[in-house]
């Protein structure tokens, strides 16, 4: 597999590494350095701003929509670079997942409405697929979405929901008819979140961050303009949804990221009268993360790039999954480790003995525990996998 990109592609490269360097708001660069997902909405619609004023807003999306039209190893180098340098991850409800359902499945009509917003940033939504009986086995969904007229009447609740808290509106999966497969009877709908009737009720993380809640539906009234596809078809609208992502499932450019400042951790560490460096168990382990890695990235490459390329994932998408977040969380893990007993603080101050800030590297361990959950738990990746690669 050769990794070399070439003259133009290394140009498309130099050109992001500039922008982002010139662009980034260096609060925001902060925030993420520390790990930090989800930022305050104030933050994501800043970023979003300069990537749409330079036409990189919503890049993936087809020209004719606002997209950039790049090619495979310019999306591929596009995300690596971002992620390197610190800039947040694209807002993804919005952008990644809603957007190309309406494209695929939408109206003239929705498309008109919600595209620029999206486009912008000046829309931001979020997923109500999860419910509190209805994760891994998602079809089991509950929340009621019943007919009355040109409306539907919900009443359930969804959890998990990232983003409920600063999002506009939501896309979600409700309950149009039991009478058949647990499959059939979904309904894609879309809702404003200021509806009457909607109730967000934030969950904390373990460490403290809000980013997750539960939102609950009151007899809320949502026109029949707002479904998107067919009545009791919305199963196959968020097949297709959960099918989109191709670039960044492995996350190694953020993971690059995060190796470096372990090193640099490692660095300023003192352990007797030397540093972390010298200490040649825990560096074995930095160096055993570095080759998973660089491993995961040849992967990576290989799905994207090697023969035949790859114009959807499947099994390979839950590989970088799996691969990408264990390999995070033990980078991640050995920093926590690198800290000693000022991982224990989780309070906003710096280590009098050393250089770095123990409390976001604490927080940042135990908040990305949940990468092995969310879209799509690591166990039923490994399902998927065992299912189409092996047969089983
Ligand atoms: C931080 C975070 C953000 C999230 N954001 C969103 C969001 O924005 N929108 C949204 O809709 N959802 C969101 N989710 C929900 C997420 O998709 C679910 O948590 C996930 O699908 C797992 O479902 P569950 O939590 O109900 O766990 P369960 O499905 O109950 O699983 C519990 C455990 O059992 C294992 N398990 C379950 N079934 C099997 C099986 N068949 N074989 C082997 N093991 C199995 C799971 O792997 C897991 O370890 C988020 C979750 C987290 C943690």
């Amino acid at each position: 597999m050769d990794m070399k990109f070439d003259a133009q592609a290394e140009g498309f490269r130099a050109e992001v590494r500039s922008f982002v360097e010139s662009n980034l708001p260096d609060d925001i660069r902060a925030k993420v350095s520390e790990e930090e997902m989800i930022l305050p909405r104030d933050m994501m619609q800043r970023w979003h701003h300069e990537l749409f004023k330079q036409g990189w807003g919503c890049p993936s999306w087809p020209v004719e929509h606002g997209g950039a039209g790049w090619s495979d190893e310019e999306h591929y180098l596009f995300e690596r670079e971002i992620a390197l340098a610190d800039a947040p991850r694209p807002i993804p409800y919005g952008v990644v997942m809603l957007a190309p359902c309406l494209m695929e499945y939408g109206s003239k009509a929705q498309q008109e409405k919600f595209l620029p917003g999206i486009l912008t940033g000046d829309q931001l939504w979020c997923q109500g697929f999860s419910e509190p009986n209805a994760g891994s086995d998602l079809a089991s969904l509950k929340c009621r979405a019943e007919r009355d007229g040109d409306h539907y009447v919900i009443n359930g609740s969804k959890t998990w929901t990232s983003d409920a808290h600063v999002a506009d509106w939501m896309f979600g999966l409700f309950r149009t008819d039991s009478s058949g497969r647990k499959q059939q009877g979904i309904t894609f709908l879309m809702i404003d979140m200021k509806s009457e009737g909607v109730t967000i009720s934030p969950l904390e993380n373990f460490e403290g961050t809000h980013e997750v809640n539960q939102v609950f539906f009151d007899n809320v009234r949502v026109s029949v303009d707002n479904r998107v596809g067919a009545e009791n078809e919305g199963w196959g609208v968020a097949k297709y949804l959960l099918g989109l992502e191709r670039f960044g499932t492995a996350e190694v450019g953020r993971s690059l990221a995060s190796l470096g400042r372990l090193k640099t951790l490692a660095k300023t560490v003192k352990v007797g009268s030397g540093t972390l460096l010298n200490d040649s168990d825990f560096m074995n382990e930095v160096a055993r993360a570095e080759i998973a890695l660089r491993a995961l990235e040849v992967t990576e490459q290989r799905f994207l790039f090697g023969p035949g390329g790859s114009e959807s994932m499947g099994a390979e998408a839950s590989m970088l999954k799996v691969r990408g977040t264990e390999i995070q969380q033990d980078i991640l893990e050995l920093a926590h480790q690198a800290l000693g007993y000022h991982a224990h603080a989780m309070i906003d101050v710096a280590s009098p003995e050393n250089d770095h800030n123990p409390a976001a590297i604490a927080k940042a361990h135990y908040n990305f525990r949940k990468t092995s959950i969310y879209a799509g738990s690591n166990e039923i990746q490994k399902t998927i996998i065992a299912k189409a690669v092996l047969g089983l």
